[in-house]
Parts: structure tokens; C-alpha cells; sequence
């Protein structure tokens, strides 16, 4: 005992106040702004409770039954459980791998499991709602790899199916990608397989968005025209920030050496216990009605932001998120991002179908509803931040008005708690700098 580092039991707060404080504003900010930022959630207290676990202290490089190290009974319990949650998740999946890091960790193994640098894929635009992992020349995606893109339709902004067939026709790629971070509407995943086989090319699906939508039976699901699917875990599907990649049976081995060894080293086990839990708590009728309140909240949305002058691209919204030209409010997306993070509503500014302004300033904004869904906000609130959006705007250059707006906002906020971030644990807290004025605890 006498050896023993003395520091090694005490709080973030006794031994680091500035990470503290730090952590502490943080919670704050998430308890007194909307979060509409289509792919963030509030993850469950039980998720953090298992990513805060002693798991984080375990090497298990390796599989299940096949570790490079001992003492990994219980860490194989662990993977197993997530792995067999997970499929139970998606019928008609037939292998995950539950150690990718992130979604682009995921989307990087699917690449090493089908492709040889310098292969072709096929993939949605970044600038048309696709992802950086898909093929952007700054990712190692698009500098490794070579892509071709299709994107969407500049009048509709639904998906150029001809286009899709043509960059298909002429790339003869390995790979087509389906999958988006900005496309409001069903993806036809038997439509792009039948087109990918008919040419000889494999479908990737990369789900990051919509797979909490898929879990519950509310959008259709990729399986089984997919041959890989790649996911997210933080988004749609409320877990800890982490991926998984789904293979076909005769993909397995592909996909496992392709993580492991091929691109990382010891999994994250309380991460993946993290999933393990929330994959669970996804197989419960609670998370189908959580889903279900999404979209309800989405098509609400998108009708009150179009009473209030937002151009709702493609009209509507079949999914979780909505994506809107706000240049008929006569301000770009840049300015309507930050006339809204002034008033504590957070969303990001989006480039739209035909889109003239740099990805830096653009015409558009996303929203999305899962988080502020999670928090239990309603129709109701969704009326609310549409009218708080368009007033905010209308009011940027006013600081007092402003200023009115976001004390409404904080009121709101409050009433619909943090999972897992209680009144008392904030009181508990150094005030924020910015809420210092406001910051008693409701
Ligand atoms: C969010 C997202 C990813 C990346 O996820 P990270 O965990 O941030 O790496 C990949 N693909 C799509 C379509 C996404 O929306």
C-alpha cells in the first residue's frame, strides 16, 4: 500500500479542475440548448455507465475465443452478446463485427474487405448529402481509392437514378455505396443492389444515419441486398459513439482481418459492452415508439418550418432529419446557423441540391429530431422551434431581441432533462461563463 499512487481514487474534480469545469459547462450546454443536429442523440445513463466501465482497462486483441492475450473470459461474454444483439437487431444480417471505432473506421474496413488501393467505387456526392468516407479527395477514401459519384436530381432533390445507372455503366466499379448524411428521404436499397449486380459490382450500405430507423421496423432495411453494411452507433440508434460493419456469410473472414489486424489494434471492450447495451435496449418496443416519435416530430417539423418560409427540399421528410434553402429568408446557411446558436437552438448550416455557395457559407440547414426526441419534446415543441428559427433569423442583427428568444429556449430546454443528467448533479457544477446568469439550477 505504501507504494501506491495516492491520486489514483480521487474525482476528475479533486485532481483536474479545468477538464472539469470543462465537462461541466458542457452539460450545461446540453441541458439549456435544442439539440437539432440530425446526428447527434443522447445516449442512454446505462451506455455511459458501461463506456465508464473497468473494461476500458482490458486488452483483448483478437476475437472472441481467438484473444492474443488471457483474462478475457468476461470481455468474450461481452463481444458475443453484442455481437448476437445485433443481429437479432437486423434480420437477415448474417455477420458484424462489433470493433469499429467510429462509422469511418467501419466504412474503411468494408473498403480493405472488398477493394485493392486503386480500385473504383461508386458513391453519393458529398456536396449532394453523401459522406466524407464515401470517396472525398481529402479521406483517404477518395485518395487510396477511386471514386465516381452520383448525387441528386437539382429540381426534386431525389436520388438521379439515371445518374446512378450511368456512373455505374462507365466506372464498372468493385463497390457501389448507398448510404447519406443529408438525404431526407427512403433509400431503395433493392434498387441500387439490382443495379450494383447487375454490373458486377457489391453493395455497400453505409446506414450511420438511419439505423436506429431500420432496428425499428420504420425504414426498410438493407438486408439482405446488401453484401457489406456499415453503421454508426451514435446516431439514430442512441448508443455510445462507436461502428459496426455487417458482411455476408462468405464475407466474414474478410471483414474480421480487414479490422483486425488490418486496421486497428485492441478493441475498445467498453465500448462494445457500451453497444452490447444499447443494441439491447434497441430490441425493446420503447425504442420502435422513441422511433416512431422521430419521424412524427420530423414531418412536424418540416411543416412548421415550411409555414414559416423555409423551402423544405423534396417537400418533406420520410426520415429523421429535414434539409431546407434558407435563402428565401433572405440570409445563407452560415448566418441562419449562427442566428439560431445564438438563441441555443444547434443545427448545421448544409449544402442543397443545385447548391451555388461554398461548403463554408452554403444555401441550406439541417435539422434533425432524435435528440431533442430522447429528451421527450413533442409536437408542441417542434411548432415552438420553427417559429423561434424564423424569428431568430428575422431578428439576427438584434441582440435583444435575441437575447428574449434565448431565454424562452433555456425555459423549454430545462423542462425536458438530459438522460442520466439530473438537476442535482449540475448543482453540484461550476457555472458555465456563459449561462452564468441564468444558470440556477431548475
Ligand atoms: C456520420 C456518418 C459516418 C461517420 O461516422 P463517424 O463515427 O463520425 O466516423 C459515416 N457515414 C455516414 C453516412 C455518416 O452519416
Amino acid at each position: 500500500m505504501a507504494d501506491r499512487d495516492p491520486l489514483m481514487d480521487r474525482s476528475i474534480r479533486e485532481l483536474d479542475p479545468a477538464i472539469a469545469d470543462a465537462i461541466a459547462r458542457e452539460s450545461r450546454r446540453q441541458r439549456d440548448h435544442i439539440e437539432l443536429i440530425a446526428s447527434e442523440n443522447y445516449t442512454y445513463a446505462a451506455v455511459r455507465e458501461a463506456q465508464g466501465s473497468v473494461l476500458t482497462n482490458k486488452y483483448a486483441e483478437g476475437y472472441p475465443g481467438k484473444r492474443y492475450y488471457a483474462g478475457c473470459e468476461f470481455v468474450d461474454d461481452v463481444e458475443n452478446l453484442a455481437r448476437e444483439r445485433a443481429l437479432q437487431l437486423y434480420p437477415g444480417s448474417e455477420h458484424v463485427n462489433v470493433q469499429p471505432h467510429s462509422g469511418a473506421s467501419a466504412n474503411l474496413a468494408a473498403f480493405a474487405a472488398s477493394m485493392q488501393p486503386g480500385d473504383r467505387f461508386v458513391a453519393m456526392d458529398l456536396s449532394q448529402g453523401g459522406h466524407l468516407s464515401h470517396g472525398a479527395a481529402v479521406n483517404v477514401s477518395g485518395k487510396w481509392f477511386s471514386p465516381t459519384f452520383y448525387g441528386v436530381r437539382p429540381d426534386d432533390g431525389l436520388v438521379d437514378w439515371d445518374g446512378v445507372e450511368r456512373a455505374v455503366a462507365t466506372a464498372k466499379p468493385k463497390i457501389v455505396i448507398a448510404g447519406a448524411s443529408a438525404y431526407p428521404r427512403t433509400l431503395d436499397f433493392e434498387r441500387f443492389a439490382a443495379i450494383a449486380h447487375a454490373h458486377g459490382a457489391q453493395l455497400l450500405v453505409d446506414m450511420a444515419h438511419i439505423s436506429g430507423l431500420v432496428a425499428a421496423g420504420v425504414h426498410p432495411s438493407p438486408f439482405p441486398h446488401a453484401d457489406w453494411v456499415t453503421s454508426t452507433t451514435h446516431k439514430t440508434l442512441r448508443g455510445p459513439r462507436a461502428g459496426i460493419a455487417f458482411a455476408r456469410a462468405d464475407g466474414a473472414a474478410a471483414i474480421d482481418k480487414a479490422v483486425f489486424p488490418g486496421l486497428q489494434g485492441g478493441p475498445l471492450m467498453h465500448v462494445i459492452a457500451a453497444k452490447a447495451v444499447a443494441f439491447g435496449l434497441a430490441l425493446r418496443p420503447e425504442f420502435r415508439d422513441y422511433m416512431q416519435r422521430t419521424l412524427d416530430n420530423a414531418k412536424t417539423l418540416a411543416n412548421a418550418l415550411a409555414a414559416n418560409g423555409f423551402r423544405v427540399i423534396t417537400g418533406g421528410t420520410d426520415n429523421h432529419l429535414i434539409l431546407c434553402d434558407v435563402t428565401p429568408l433572405g440570409v445563407t446557411g452560415k448566418e441562419a446557423t449562427a442566428a439560431l446558436e445564438s438563441i441555443g437552438v444547434t443545427i448545421n448550416k448544409n449544402s442543397i441540391p443545385g447548391e451555388t455557395r461554398s461548403p463554408m457559407v452554403t444555401s441550406g440547414v439541417r435539422y434533425g429530431t432524435p435528440a431533442a426526441t430522447t429528451r421527450g419534446m413533442g409536437p408542441r415543441e417542434m411548432e415552438q422551434i420553427a417559429t423561434w428559427s424564423a424569428e431568430a433569423i428575422a431578428a439576427r442583427e438584434n441582440p435583444a431581441a435575441l437575447a428574449a428568444i434565448e431565454r424562452e429556449v433555456a425555459k423549454v430546454a430545462r423542462e425536458f432533462p438530459v438522460p442520466g443528467l439530473d438537476a442535482r448533479t449540475l448543482a453540484d457544477e461550476a457555472p458555465s461563463a456563459r449561462h452564468a446568469a441564468t444558470s440556477d439550477a431548475p
